[in-house]
């Protein structure tokens, strides 16, 4: 079949899955208009698998195969590999205006981790080595859009998943049985982005696992959308997008909408179980699915963060204030936090480290860069809300600027700089408004893992740091 198009991509979503949506069973995703347009944002990625001008960065000449596949698809071999793979998903975002296509990108970090973790497992693991690549091959070849569940409902988060004290014992996705033709699975995975609109996931394990009893819930596999037993419940992402804003010329996006999936006794046949009860081996998966997903984080936040200071700058202008000396500043720290992120990312590509034979970003800088955007996200939030003012709250709506008995009271009033219409200013409070809405606030915080979790990550990895500078100080001080 080769590279999908934007098209293709479209219609093999018509395929029966249960989807459903605002209280409703939706027939098929690309007939309603939300998720239509998240559809829209998705396709992004193959409309650019199509450019010429994107043919370098999208895609990688497969020796084995004689023709191009996605490059997402393609085992990095260096840190200039993943140089591009970060290059990629930036122009990917930009093109998306800022909405993350993620058609391929979250399926290549779940399809290398496990990649990692086979061939980290030794001859216990030359199967699932066998049966992922032979995935990828497939991947390769058919273009499929695919994401990952990893996160897991949990339940009581202090408790193991099969600790009798937990409500149930399918808080985390588990093997049920199994026998010569596969595995049945049971359990849900919860913020599954995207995965309303994909054609297949991965699913792996969340967290490690410490001892036997787990070994059931230490379960990966690569399933359909539309397999039986799987059913979603899907929340919509608060775009903002509405008749009470301006109206774009370009076409709706809309960020990505997150599914509750339910896996219902589903059946997976053994050429696509990746894990199947080797519980000490979860934290090598969920370790590096995390440590490239963080990555791929902060390729989305590159061209998000660049929209901070574009809205920054151009509200502080319209207001009439750009030339204030606190204002100045308050750009300046916007800069600092792009630029922070930018070195950081590009980094821990060039600084990579090798795990089994495949190049990952450096943990240590991923981790940093990760923790650095989204623990400082609402800083730079609150910095542009108050350089905006409090019409980005209280303005009157684009149906009030189109009602000619309110049109000329607005065009006055609440114009800011005389060389900037008031319909430019209305236009940025609604675009402000979407950028740093409270949804957007908790994806930062949240998405490809919580502070804390960087945090300990940080730690664990500088160990060897810590003790190399703990006998440095000791050398100093004249310590033996
Ligand atoms: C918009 C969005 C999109 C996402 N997309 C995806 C996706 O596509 N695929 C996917 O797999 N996941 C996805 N995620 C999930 C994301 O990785 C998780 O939200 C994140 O790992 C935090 O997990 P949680 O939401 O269950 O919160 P929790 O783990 O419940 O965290 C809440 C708080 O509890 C603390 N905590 C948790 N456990 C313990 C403990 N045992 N002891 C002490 N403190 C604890 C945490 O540090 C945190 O402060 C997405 C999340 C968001 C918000």
């Amino acid at each position: 079949m080769g590279l999908m198009t934007a098209d293709q991509y479209r219609e093999s979503l018509n395929d029966g899955r249960i989807v459903y949506y605002k209280g409703k069973k939706i027939d098929n995703v690309c007939d309603h208009p939300h998720l239509a347009a998240c559809v829209n944002t998705v396709a992004v990625d193959y409309e650019m698998a199509h450019d010429p001008q994107y043919k370098d960065l999208a895609l990688v000449f497969d020796e084995e195969l004689q023709e191009n596949i996605s490059r997402y698809n393609h085992i990095p071999k260096n840190g200039q590999d993943l140089l591009k793979h970060l290059e990629l998903i930036i122009k990917a975002t930009e093109l998306g205006q800022g909405y993350i296509p993620l058609a391929h990108d979250i399926g290549a970090d779940a399809m290398n981790a496990i990649a990692i973790t086979a061939r980290t497992m030794g001859d216990a693991g030359k199967v699932y080595a066998e049966r992922i690549e032979k995935y990828r091959k497939y991947l390769k070849k058919t273009d499929k859009c695919v994401v990952a569940g990893v996160t897991d409902a949990k339940g009581d988060r202090h408790l193991k998943p099969s600790d009798p004290g937990q409500a149930n014992p399918d808080f985390q996705v588990r093997l049920v049985s199994k026998d010569d033709k596969g595995i049945i699975v049971r359990g849900a995975k919860v913020h599954i982005t995207g995965a309303a609109y994909c054609n297949e996931f991965f699913v792996i394990p969340c967290k490690a696992m410490s001892s036997p009893e787990e070994a059931p819930y230490a379960v990966a596999f690569a399933i359909q959308a539309n397999a039986k037993g799987v059913r979603q419940i899907v929340r919509p992402f608060n775009g903002r997008i509405s008749d009470d804003e301006f109206p774009l010329d370009s076409p709706l996006r809309m960020m990505h909408t997150d599914s509750l999936i339910i896996f219902d006794d589903v059946f997976v046949p053994w050429d696509r179980v990746f894990l199947c009860g080797e519980w000490k081996f979860a934290a090598t998966m969920v370790y590096n699915f995390a440590l490239m997903h963080r990555r791929t984080g902060c390729a989305y936040r590159i061209p998000m963060s660049e929209q901070l200071l574009g809205i920054a700058q151009a509200i502080a202008e319209y207001n009439g204030i750009a030339d204030a000396p606190h204002v100045k500043e308050k750009i300046t720290e916007i800069v600092i936090y792009l630029e922070t992120l930018t070195a950081l990312s590009r980094s821990a590509c060039l600084d990579f480290v090798d795990h089994a034979g495949i190049p990952v970003p450096n943990p240590i800088t991923t981790n940093i860069a990760k923790y650095h955007f989204a623990h400082n996200y609402h800083k730079i939030c609150e910095i542009i809300q108050d350089l905006a003012g409090g019409l980005l709250v209280t303005a009157p709506t684009y149906r009030d600027w189109m009602n000619p008995e309110t049109h000329e009271d607005i065009k006055k009033y609440l114009q800011g700089s005389a060389k900037v219409p008031t319909e430019n200013r209305l236009r940025m409070f609604d675009l402000i408004r979407r950028l740093t809405a409270g949804d957007l606030e908790t994806i930062c915080l949240h998405g490809e893992g919580s502070p804390f979790a960087e945090r300990m990550t940080i730690l664990m990895e500088a160990r060897k740091t810590i003790a190399r500078c703990k006998k440095l100080a000791e050398g100093m001080a004249g310590i033996k």
